[in-house]
């Protein structure tokens, strides 16, 4: 069977209305990460699991942050899609309640509409109609429904890792757009540029010697940082935010300490070691210049390496082979931010993701989904995993 036809089938299978009813009960079950309290999706979880036949495991860390596996079918190869079941605190500004879904010209409003229960409803029902279809598979299909993205996954995807789950292939519905899918990610490294003074007296600035100025000099220059390295051309170059300032002890002292907290975002290509190097470099050049300024890069609090999925891999080509056959214009990108696409792909399972997102609204006051584009990433992403395993 071609991919077209399939992908037909799977289209002519798919129960639009089924698939919001879900969403909208998976809304209305408020998983506000923190605490995430994923485990009051249970009977919802279970119930559509059980619709597709899947056979159920849970792993939890902790009982009130459950991941579940659906299993369909054996054997190799095996694809899994994920995505998770926590949402971000509504915050301010809303239309209407935000655990209160409704539909309205042709887009579904509520926290988590698009992040990420818009796409755990449309790859439930994806999976759903490419069963109906009765199109044939010999490989393995994960439908899984996981907790703790928004806070890190280490009762999520982490865990699911470190208890030696491995497919052969996974779908993050989580990142990119409609019309993009995201291949790879850029690193994050955390950390501090420590910058030491003397203190004095702060009518006589002149006898002490000023932290802050002094860093200052530094992060001046961050906004059109040149890093002057190589890197894999299919990411953007690296940049480097100023996230968290502190210094000083009161406005008649000279400040004898200060600490800038920096998020450098780097691409595939570049290590940390070459990151902080670089950086080493320039404060060097500074010192030159102004035998005062000492200022040190403290050791990284948060890292996140940076990976890509080969060009070659299976998984590239049948996404981009789905899309072009069914007419669907894609973009493959990589992308600044992280998504569970990361834990995976570092872990050995080539990951790719993708959204129903066309207007930017993850995270935001009336986050909404187009309906539309739910149903275009249900037959997308299950065509996608036929392709992979029949
Ligand atoms: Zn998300």
């Amino acid at each position: 069977m071609s991919i077209l036809d399939a992908a037909d089938k799977i289209k002519s299978n798919l129960d639009k209305e089924e698939m919001l009813n879900f969403l909208f009960s998976l809304i209305e079950t408020e998983t506000v990460n923190p605490p995430g309290n994923e485990y009051l999706l249970h009977d919802i979880i279970i119930k559509c699991m059980k619709e597709i036949g899947a056979e159920v495991e849970i792993i939890s860390k902790d009982e009130k942050r459950p991941n579940y596996i659906g299993k369909i079918g054996t054997g190799k190869p095996s694809v899994a899609i994920l995505s998770h079941m926590d949402v971000v605190p509504p915050g301010e500004g809303w239309t209407k309640h935000p655990f209160q879904p409704y539909e309205e010209d042709g887009k579904i409003y509520g926290r988590g509409a698009l992040d990420n229960k818009g796409s755990l409803a449309a790859s439930w029902a994806g999976v759903k109609a490419l069963i109906k279809s009765g199109l044939k598979f010999k490989g393995t299909i994960y439908f899984c429904a996981v907790s703790d993205e928004e806070m890190g996954s280490d009762y999520g995807v982490e865990y699911l890792m470190e208890k030696g789950f491995k497919p052969d292939y996974a779908i993050v519905p989580d990142s990119g757009t409609i019309d993009e899918a995201i291949i790879g990610e850029k690193g994050a490294a955390w950390f501090d540029l420590e910058s030491y003074g003397k203190q004095a007296h702060g009518s006589t600035p002149e006898l002490g010697i000023n932290s802050i100025i002094k860093v200052s000099k530094l992060i001046a220059d961050f906004e059109k940082f040149d890093f002057n390295l190589k890197y894999d051309n299919r990411f953007t170059p690296p940049t480097i935010n100023v996230g968290m300032i502190s210094g000083g002890n009161a406005p008649n002292i000279v400040a004898s300490r200060c600490n800038v907290t920096v998020d450098v975002r780097y691409p595939y290509g570049i290590t940390e070691e070459m990151v902080k190097k670089r950086l080493s470099e320039v404060i060097e050049n500074l010192k030159k210049k102004d035998k005062d300024v000492d200022i040190r890069l403290g050791e990284i609090k948060t890292r996140h390496l940076p990976h890509v999925i080969d060009n070659e891999n299976d998984l590239v080509e049948a996404f981009k082979n789905t899309a072009s056959e069914i007419g669907m214009p894609m973009r493959f990108a990589t992308s600044s931010g992280i998504t569970v696409a990361k834990i995976l792909s570092l872990n050995g399972v080539p990951a790719i993701a993708h959204s129903p997102d066309s207007d930017h609204t993850w995270h935001i006051s009336d986050e909404y989904v187009r309906i539309e584009n739910l149903e275009k990433c249900a037959v997308l992403w299950a065509t996608v995993i036929y392709k992979l395993i029949k």
